[in-house]
């Protein structure tokens, strides 16, 4: 094999290698969004198996079940807070954020319990 035989059997060593990285990158950013599908998957789960403790109060998953709830609980904590700094209020009917200067409810019409 000559000395030019072989500079173009590098040489195309090289452009292979290349296609390779492209493939390759191309490969893992399909399984990367195939992995994003499974944690979208697993929240559904997730969401689903809390809905059910929600409804029927008990879940093999009842602990984290729990957490959640007290987060939520947490969470209800400082929206209040936030509507209170706002001076205004949730919509017993269509949950629409009022203004407590308003008697009733803009979006639904409902009056809003004035303090
Ligand atoms: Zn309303």
């Amino acid at each position: 094999m000559s000395f030019f035989d072989d500079v173009k059997k590098f040489g195309r060593n090289l452009t292979d290698k290349g296609k390779d990285i492209v493939e390759i990158t191309k490969l893992n950013s399909q399984i990367n969004s195939e992995k994003e599908n499974i944690k979208e998957l697993y929240r559904k789960i997730g969401e689903q198996v809390y809905e059910d403790y929600k409804n029927s109060g008990e879940s093999t998953y009842g602990e984290l079940c729990g957490q959640i709830a007290e987060i939520e609980a947490k969470i209800k904590e400082l929206s209040d807070k936030v509507l209170e700094l706002k001076n205004a209020s949730k919509c017993p009917s269509c949950g629409t954020e009022v203004n407590k200067q308003n008697a009733f409810c803009p979006k639904c019409g409902t009056k809003i319990a004035q303090e």
